[in-house]
């Protein structure tokens, strides 16, 4: 079975890879998956083929931001992190549900920070479901102690410096009177040591491995949310680095790195060095279409806040989209406005049997080459797309088409504008206008606001990404922010709306805006 290869749409790059049929999870059956440790870019390819197909997610705190947007949207998504000091779910809750899903029939994904099985209790898991006849997969991740050094230009094995490298839990049951720990071993171990969960006791880390014979001369690191944005990286020996940690003031989750190799950061640090490296960059483009402008600004070392944060709902189980798909075929004029409407019209018809030859006897209308793409992505051609993207010039064309007395179907958002419903109407034409789905708030906005705050640049692709980003900011508009503007129009609507234009693209295109960015923040 060959597994989502296939990424290339021709547009912005897809949140999971397009699988091919029968690569998703299977129903009944619990998957272990590792979300590797926060760049979102280093999930795996299965992880996010099983994310985007499953129907419930137990997941963890510690997993990258993102991780679930491409879970579906009627996906159970169960939250069974620890907070240090919150009340969490307990492992045996989490390991019932678990157990309990994939008896209902369901497919479950257990998602977990780095990897399942290095520190992350997917052993006892794997047992649990074994134990309780349970098929499972596990799906490695990118492990912290890997990737924290990678990123912080640590290379943990070195022909010069190191021929082995240890894991180890530097986190000791604070009851215990014995160490858990072999620290003699751990001592003369000929190679670089990585310690997880260990800031909190790195002062008598430190001390026991000097005392048990490690040089307290030999470099060592400790890298702070490895990956994220903000990663934070302190060079210093075994014996000064609890000192160092404390001076910089750095917390968990971090790792600790006892080796020469930690010496090497000095020439092969890479994430500092990138163009945009410290600096916050809002994209405020609509959700879908902005993965490509924020993956490139990542890219270029930026850490980017993607504003707004809306979501669809869809509708389509409603009992007036039910009686629309039963008609179907007696539509003479089928008006589509957005990609999500072609996408929910198509699954609206699929749960109920139906597929496109239900609209053969229809004209169908797109608003918006997205829109035409995605019924092309379908197998159907439409035979009409207007000039301009609004509904206005679909209005226009629509005069050389005879709709007196003739039914007609609008599918579309809950919220739009009626230009479309009443021109149809004015002509006789029998309208129907069914809504098939919502656009709100994602919850998660609110906090989004707030991480923008301190943003070094907003960018705005569209007039209407700067009223729908000032409309949900309000009076949060981050304070120091430069904003950056594709073209004349849509800076003529930010300073309209009290904005102040710093950068404005030559070329207007995202290529263009990243290069404009790029420009102005070396100066
Ligand atoms: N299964 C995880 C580890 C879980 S234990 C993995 O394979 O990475 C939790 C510990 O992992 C934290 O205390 C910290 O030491 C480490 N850790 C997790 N994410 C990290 C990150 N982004 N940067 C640095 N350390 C991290």
């Amino acid at each position: 079975m060959s597994r989502g290869q296939n990424t290339q749409d021709g547009g912005d790059a897809p949140t999971a890879p397009k699988a091919p049929l029968g690569a998703g999870p299977e129903p009944g059956v619990a998957y272990l998956v590792g979300a590797g440790p926060g760049d979102r870019g280093l999930m795996t390819a299965r992880s996010l083929e099983l994310i985007a197909g499953a129907d419930a997610i137990l997941y963890d705190r510690l997993i990258p931001p993102g991780a679930l947007d491409g879970a579906r949207a009627d996906a159970e998504l169960i939250y069974v992190g620890k907070a240090p000091g919150s009340v969490a779910m307990e492992q045996e809750e989490t390991e019932r549900r678990m157990v309990e899903i994939a008896k209902e029939g369901r497919s479950v994904v257990r998602l977990k920070g780095g990897d399942p099985f290095v520190f992350g209790r997917g052993g006892e898991e794997a047992e649990t479901l074994a134990a309780a006849g349970v098929p499972f997969e596990v799906v490695p991740g990118v492990t912290a102690g890997i990737a924290a050094s990678a990123y912080a230009g640590i290379p943990v094995t070195h022909r010069e410096d190191a021929s082995a490298v240890a894991f180890v839990t530097g986190h000791e049951d604070p009851d215990k009177e014995e160490s858990a720990i072999d620290w003699p071993a751990l001592a003369s171990f000929p190679g670089t040591l990585v310690l997880y969960m260990g800031v909190k006791n790195l002062p008598r880390i430190s001390e026991r491995l000097i005392a048990a014979g490690r040089d307290p001369g030999e470099p060592a690191a400790a890298i702070e949310r490895g990956t994220w944005p903000g990663q934070r990286t302190v060079v210093a020996t075994t014996e000064t680095l609890p000192a160092a940690v404390a001076d910089e003031g750095l917390r968990a989750p971090a790792i600790l790195l006892f080796g020469a190799v930690a010496a090497r950061r000095e020439k092969i640090a890479w994430l500092e060095r990138r163009p945009l490296y410290g600096r916050k960059v809002v994209v405020t483009r609509a959700r879908a279409q902005a993965s490509s402008l924020a993956a490139r600004l990542r890219g270029l070392g930026a850490e980017v806040v993607e504003l707004p944060a809306i979501r669809i709902e869809p509708r389509i189980d409603s009992d007036e989209v039910a009686a629309m798909v039963e008609n179907l075929h007696t539509y003479a004029l089928v008006c589509l406005t957005s990609p999500n409407g072609v996408d929910l019209l198509l699954r609206a018809m699929a749960e109920r049997g139906l597929d496109g030859r239900a609209l053969s006897n229809a004209t169908i209308a797109a608003i918006g080459p997205g829109t035409a793409r995605a019924l092309r992505s379908h197998g159907l051609i439409p035979d009409i797309v207007p000039p301009k993207s609004i509904a206005e010039s679909l209005v226009e064309v629509l005069k050389e088409v005879d709709v007196a007395e003739r039914p007609v179907l609008i599918a579309r958002a809950a919220e739009a504008r009626d230009v479309l419903p009443e021109a149809l109407a004015e002509r006789d034409a029998l309208v129907d206008v069914v809504p098939l789905y919502e656009t709100v708030r994602d919850p998660a906005g609110d906090g989004l606001i707030d991480d923008a705050a301190d943003a070094d640049y907003v960018t705005f692709t569209s007039s209407s990404t700067v009223r729908y980003f000032l409309e949900s900011v309000g009076d949060r508009f981050p304070a120091d922010a430069r904003v950056v503007s594709i073209g004349p129009v849509t800076s003529d609507t930010a300073r309209e709306l009290g904005l102040t234009v710093a950068v404005e693209a030559t070329r207007h295109d995202p290529d263009g805006l990243v290069e404009a960015l790029l420009a102005d923040s070396v100066q």
